[in-house]
């Protein structure tokens, strides 16, 4: 994923759109392109910050947006490992059943 689809996507990240695959790729490229990384921390703070600054709570901006990321790439890789663990099952069945019809 380069830069023009990366900040193209901080939208529909920030809004949680993004599907699995497309996610990590954006996750990937913001950790290592300060350049992306620093829109998104500007558009997250516009989307999130704004609406919290009546509250006048300090927002540590910088974590919370490392949290968001790190949710998303557990989230994908739980759907990876769920994806790997349904066809070691399905092997296993196919086997017993083949082993059992012999
Ligand atoms: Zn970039």
């Amino acid at each position: 994923m380069d830069c023009k689809e990366t900040q193209h996507c901080i939208h529909l990240f920030l809004r949680d759109e993004l599907d699995g695959s497309t996610a990590q790729k954006f996750v990937e490229h913001v950790h290592s392109c300060n350049e992306c990384m620093e829109e998104l921390t500007i558009e997250y703070l516009l989307s999130e910050g704004m609406s919290r600054l009546e509250n006048a709570d300090d927002i540590d901006v910088q974590k919370e947006l490392e949290e968001m990321l790190d949710r998303t790439i557990i989230r994908v890789r739980r759907k990876k490992q769920l994806k790997a663990g349904l066809f070691l099952l399905a092997s296993m069945i196919l086997s017993i059943i083949l082993l059992g019809g012999t």
